[in-house]
């Protein structure tokens, strides 16, 4: 009887740890909303351009240490298969529109960004990219046009928001116009440092800052663009992650996608494995900091890339594209930190700013 007793005790006690420990969780979880916002965006890259990247890796990379994964379906508004406006208009505003279109939706009427959303609820902003900063998917995120090609009209639209750090190429978009205004003049008129090297602008300490690290899109990696994605990502935390109110940036590898154009595996994984140093950026400062969600994804697959072998040990995979374009498939999505496992499952590409709003607590 004395044993059973004991028995029962020790039982019921334990069910009233079970019952604690698991309503403390959910109130952390309901209580825990993300401050700062990162998203990273390879551009082009599907599950064969990470897979290739890890195999080259000897089997590890940042992103696929992330824990919460979904996939998102990234047909635009007119074409089963998308190009980076309509993919990174869905992604950045929530809308589906016509290949080609800058932040607008099908019927040319300007939709919201989260960047822009950000910058209404206070935050500070930053976006950087390998590729010119007036290109396709950093243009998404701030820019509101009815083509992408547009691209003096879409520097111009940088001057309409309040965003604290802009690094990437596309310098020439800015000064050498056919309206023959010198944008960078208006920029350190609003009080930004303006900057034409990644050396300079990693030693900035104004609160806002415009960086060109080249006049017309990046070099590839290995061909002198060197670290730029990494430490640029790396300097924007340390400036952004400063405000009290929180941030949005924006992270994109642009080159994975060109890699695949080319059918260049080798393009393609060195980029890939560049935009995963970002990425392990990204997470040291979300790891540390508690307040971040890290959100990892492409906006499409390009090239229609498969692996045929492979090898950890050699680090080499024998790849077979089925197109110097875009495909149509799924891409996938990573997160870490707080409203991260709202990001598991197959959703939309217009869901992720869905996400991302109720991470806020908005
Ligand atoms: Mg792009
Ligand atoms: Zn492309």
């Amino acid at each position: 009887m004395k044993t059973f007793k004991k028995y029962t005790a020790l039982v019921l006690f334990l069910i009233g740890i079970t019952v604690l420990s698991i309503s403390s969780c959910n109130r952390v979880e309901e209580e825990k909303q993300a401050k700062n916002i990162i998203l990273l965006i390879g551009d082009g890259m599907g599950v064969s351009q990470l897979y290739a990247g890890l195999t080259a890796n000897h089997g590890q990379l940042n992103i696929t240490g992330m824990k919460h994964i979904g996939f998102q379906k990234t047909y635009s508004y007119d074409d089963y298969t998308t190009d980076s406006a309509a993919s990174g208009t869905a992604i950045a505003t929530g809308e589906k529109t016509r290949n080609g279109m800058i932040g607008m939706s099908p019927d040319s009427v300007k939709v919201k960004s989260i960047l822009e959303i950000s910058e209404d609820e206070g935050k500070s902003t930053g976006l950087i990219s390998t590729s010119s900063i007036t290109h396709a998917t950093p243009a998404s995120f701030i820019a509101h046009q009815v083509s992408r090609g547009m691209y003096e009209a879409i520097a111009a639209d940088f001057l309409s928001t309040d965003i604290e750090l802009v690094i990437g190429g596309g310098k020439n978009n800015f000064t050498e116009r056919e309206d023959g205004r010198n944008l960078l003049e208006d920029f350190e008129k609003k009080g930004y440092s303006v900057y034409d090297n990644l050396e300079e602008a990693l030693t900035c300490d104004n609160d806002k800052m415009i960086a060109f690290t080249a006049g017309g899109h990046n070099p590839r990696y290995s061909e002198g663009r060197g670290d730029m994605l990494p430490e640029a990502t790396g300097k924007a935390l340390e400036m952004l992650g400063d405000d009290p109110q929180g941030f949005f940036l924006m992270v994109e590898g642009s080159q994975i996608d060109w890699g695949g154009h080319a059918n260049d595996i080798d393009y393609i994984i060195e980029e890939t494995l560049d935009f995963d140093r970002a990425v392990g950026k990204a997470l040291e400062f979300a790891e540390k900091n508690g307040e971040t969600l890290v959100v990892v994804t492409a906006d499409h697959e390009c090239g229609g890339l498969t692996l045929k072998d492979g090898s950890f040990e050699s680090g080499m995979v024998t790849p077979g594209f089925s197109t110097g374009g875009h495909t149509g498939i799924m891409v996938p999505v990573f997160a870490y930190g707080p409203g991260a496992d709202e990001f598991m499952g197959v959703y939309e590409n217009t869901d992720i700013i869905k996400k991302m709003m109720k991470a806020y607590g908005l």
